[in-house]
């Protein structure tokens, strides 16, 4: 077996991501070596090399979304075996403390995520824990699954676990980048109406192919064209796809009394809430980050049956990873970027 393979890694913060020759992970014994063959490049992959959320030590092998097939299996490892497909599910779990024993892994303060506190899968090979092994539908590619552990599972948790949106609800969701377009896909799903944001007209585009309304906040007022989309009424639920400042605020003004405001992505690292307004019309504000393993499963699901479409703007080799990621940062791709093998 080769001894070495080609990675990404984050070295240094405030660095480009570095390409080259590292060690070929070892599994432990209940752990198996997938041999990836595709990731999507999330907006967090470019947060961490910028330090905005630390990974020490460094250096890093990011990427937490990824599929590939077993190339092999720890001692102790039962019930998979080598060639087959597979999605690996981002968070290594505690598996002992209240969130991971009622189910809420995603909260469990312990966590080793793939990607983060473990080597990732921007990687020829990635090690990971049999338990984090899903096996992927034969009718789909790696490609349709790659972007579904954090892109789409993310706003499967989001809207429908955290948000319970419902048929013929109002829903707006700011920002259609590579999440957002999964959360209108899966609020139009749930029988909602879709109101959806985006400065970029392709994204646009893409959001109205799949069912929303779009607009464009700097051609249109968003409180304006809200208002008539909710006759007057608010939204019921809001996904903020973006997290700036400006995105909450608009967000909490556009919500019905009682509405929810869902915050699933971060740009600023503080939010400015109006006092009185928000009391009053008793509004909630709902952190949702990341999905269990159940969420990601029922997501694919509805992606082999073909009601939920990955969209997938761009593909590099992973080898041109920082090309790729300054086109993601400056919004220029109408979904994920699939980074190839
Ligand atoms: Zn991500
Ligand atoms: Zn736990």
């Amino acid at each position: 077996m080769i001894s070495s393979m080609k990675a990404v890694q984050i070295v240094e913060y405030h660095r480009p991501f570095r390409y080259g020759e590292c060690p070929l992970p070892d599994p432990g014994p209940q752990e198996v070596l997938v041999r990836v063959k595709a990731s999507g490049l999330c907006l967090t992959d470019l947060h961490l090399s910028q330090g905005r959320q630390r990974i020490e030590p460094l250096p890093r092998i990011p990427g937490h979304e990824s599929a590939g097939e077993i190339a092999a299996l720890g001692g102790e490892v039962k019930g998979w075996k080598i060639g087959q497909r597979v999605l690996i599910v981002i968070d290594v779990p505690c598996g002992v403390c209240i969130h991971c024993l009622t189910g809420q892994t995603q909260r469990c303060r312990r966590l080793k995520r793939i990607g983060f506190e473990r080597d990732g899968g921007h990687a020829d090979y990635v090690a990971v824990p049999s338990g984090n092994l899903i096996s992927i539908p034969d009718p789909l590619s790696y490609e349709d699954v790659a972007t579904l552990p954090d892109a789409g599972a993310t706003m499967y948790h989001s809207l429908i676990s955290q948000g319970k949106v419902g048929i013929n609800q109002k829903v707006v969701v700011l920002g259609v980048g590579g999440i957002g377009i999964y959360g209108v896909q899966i609020a139009r799903l749930a029988g909602a109406q879709v109101l959806a944001t985006s400065r970029k007209e392709a994204r646009l585009a893409a959001a109205k192919k799949h069912g929303a309304i779009p607009l464009n906040p700097m051609k249109e007022n968003l409180r304006e064209a809200v208002e008539e989309f909710t006759r007057g009424e608010g939204a019921d639920l809001v996904a903020d796809c973006i997290g700036s400042v400006e995105s909450i605020q608009d967000g909490l003004a556009i919500l019905r009394p009682g509405g929810k405001l869902l915050v699933i992505a971060y740009i600023d690292d503080n939010f400015l809430v109006p006092s009185i307004p928000f009391f009053s019309t008793e509004k909630e504000i709902i952190g949702c980050r990341g999905c269990n393993r159940q969420e990601l499963i029922a997501t694919l699901d509805l992606v082999a049956q073909g009601k939920i479409k990955p969209v997938i703007g761009a593909r590099y080799p992973l080898s041109q990873i920082n090309e790729a990621s300054g086109r993601l940062e400056k919004g220029e791709v109408v979904g994920r970027i699939i980074l190839t093998r």
